[in-house]
């Protein structure tokens, strides 16, 4: 088929027309399917003369909807469909789209008032089905779009982990260019089978998992929900990857004692790869024993793509996301703005970074993009870390809760998390730091205990912690809850601790 990515250089898609490109649960298009109804889409879309939103369930509408604005050169704009009705507001009001792309049938929050709505309907199996507001036809598309590298593709607004979501408005350019890279780092190609169980609205579901195959010519088939019956049937049935969060790997781990079909299935994968927040030491190492493979981890940001990656022909290392993927410049900073150039795997400083997978700006806030950016335009990511000797980078947390000065010593969470689920009376764990007249900040554990009934005491968790890390990382305060609070991607919302 023709190009999804027109306009791109360096496009390696020449795809048969028959290989599969989408299934989501019994309904799939091929190549030649999804250019037919991507492109009456576009056809009918591209003069939006404004952004395009798409109420994102997981369906192949919104994947058809999302590569129709692509081809159309209209900015796409994924919306959360759990959102609440005021984060909803705010993003429409943001964003201001001309319409809205929805599965037929799906109703819409008030939210919406009189936007025009386009009901988008596919055939199944077949592709060429029915529509109530696109006719596809096996023409493919009529007209030829305007656009530049740097056209947006889509404005994602990122997770609201540290405060409200903010628009990214990502051009074409990168999108192309981080989906090249991690092809590099990953070794992916068009015979790779992804299997997906994660949402559609942002960065990781969207882009790497479903413009991700799709650039690489390769086929994708959604999970609808991620459940580890579903990982198992794909990757037996000849799928080869699979992406997620490390929510979805920790279910993973629990379940592995318990599954050896799971545990079989996952060792004959490709490649696992977790990435949006840090996978957790002890999941990965049960993961490993169980199966025999490594999880490679990547880290990125709605705004920078994806920065680094371990890579699929390098070594393994638990608790690191790797190496600077290619085309990204990246370095540690300093609190005075001085690069940090030796590499001791302890100095923490902030990383920064800049190249063609970088976001435009945050859309109607020029003020969040230029103090986001450094003068020699360095990317702020916020994100603390530390390097190994070879260049390996290691995530330490964010600046903003995750770092924790105490007693003289800046202290990330991250590790102590880490070591707070190696213990057997754990499930979950966030660190976070408080106000104390003696130390500056002291360390809090917020623990969701294995057994309710009987909950590790506290004394017994800071020991433990002490053993393992050091004297002046042990939690101060232990506070025991039901749950953490988590967003969609299961990112842990530290503002939304009680008392944070
Ligand atoms: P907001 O910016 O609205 O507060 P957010 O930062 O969670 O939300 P995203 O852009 O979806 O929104 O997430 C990017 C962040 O996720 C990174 O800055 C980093 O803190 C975290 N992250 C992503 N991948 C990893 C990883 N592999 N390990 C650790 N942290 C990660
Ligand atoms: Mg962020």
């Amino acid at each position: 088929m023709s190009s999804l990515f027109p306009g791109l250089t360096g496009d390696p898609t020449d795809t048969p027309d028959e290989r599969p490109a989408l299934r989501f649960g019994d309904r799939s298009l091929t190549y030649a399917e999804l250019a037919a109804a991507a492109g009456a889409l576009a056809d009918r879309i591209s003069g939006a003369g404004g952004p395009v939103a798409v109420w994102a369930t997981p369906t192949l509408e919104t994947a058809v909807g999302v590569v129709a604005a692509l081809l159309a050169g209209v900015p796409a704009v994924p919306l959360n469909p759990k959102s609440g009705e005021s984060e909803l507001g705010h993003i429409l009001k943001d964003s201001s789209p001309t319409l809205v792309l929805t599965a037929h049938g799906d109703q819409l929050p008030s939210a919406f008032g009189a936007l025009e709505r386009i009901d988008v309907a596919i055939g199944t199996g077949t592709g060429t089905g029915t529509g109530t507001g696109v006719r596809v036809s096996a023409e493919g598309p009529g007209a030829t779009y305007d656009f530049t590298p740097e056209t947006p593709a889509l404005i994602v607004y990122t997770s609201g982990t540290t405060g409200p979501p903010k628009g990214a408005v990502i051009p074409r350019r990168a999108v192309a260019a981080t989906l090249d890279a991690l092809a590099d780092a990953w070794q992916w190609t068009g015979e790779d089978v992804l299997v997906h169980g994660l949402p559609l609205f942002h960065v990781h579901g969207l882009i790497l998992g479903i413009l991700g195959p799709l650039r690489r010519g390769g086929s994708v088939r959604h999970l609808g929900r991620f459940g580890t019956e579903g990982v198992t049937r794909e990757l037996n049935d000849g799928a080869t990857m699979l992406f997620g969060v490390p929510t979805m790997y920790h279910r993973i781990a629990e379940a592995l004692p318990g599954d050896p079909e799971l545990a079989e299935a996952l060792g004959r994968a490709r490649l696992l790869v977790s990435g949006s927040a840090a996978l957790p030491v002890h999941d990965h190492e049960r993961i490993t024993a169980a199966t025999g493979q490594r999880v490679v981890e990547r880290y990125g940001m709605t705004e920078t793509l994806m920065n680094t990656s371990v890579r699929a022909d390098g070594e393994p290392r638990a608790g690191t996301v790797g190496v600077p993927l290619p085309g990204v410049e990246l370095r540690l900073v300093e609190e005075d703005g001085a690069p940090i150039t030796a590499y001791d795997g302890e100095t923490v400083g902030e990383i920064q970074v800049r190249g063609p997978n970088l976001f435009t700006e945050y859309l109607n806030r020029p003020d969040a993009t230029a103090a986001a950016f450094t003068d020699d335009g360095w990317f702020r990511t916020g994100d603390m870390a530390v390097r190994d000797p070879d260049g390996y980078v290691r995530i330490v947390g964010r600046k903003a809760t995750d770092l924790i000065k105490s007693g003289g010593y800046k202290i990330g969470a991250g590790e102590i998390e880490n070591a707070l689920l190696e213990h057997a009376g754990v499930r979950e764990a966030a660190v976070t730091g408080e106000p104390d007249a003696d130390l500056g900040e002291r360390i809090v554990a917020w623990i969701v205990p294995a057994d309710a009934q009987s909950p590790p005491h506290a004394d017994e968790l800071a020991n433990h912690v002490a053993a393992r890390l050091a004297p002046h990382k042990r939690p101060r305060v232990v506070r025991y809850l039901d749950a953490l609070p988590r967003n969609d991607m299961g990112k842990i919302m530290k503002r939304a601790l009680p008392g944070e």
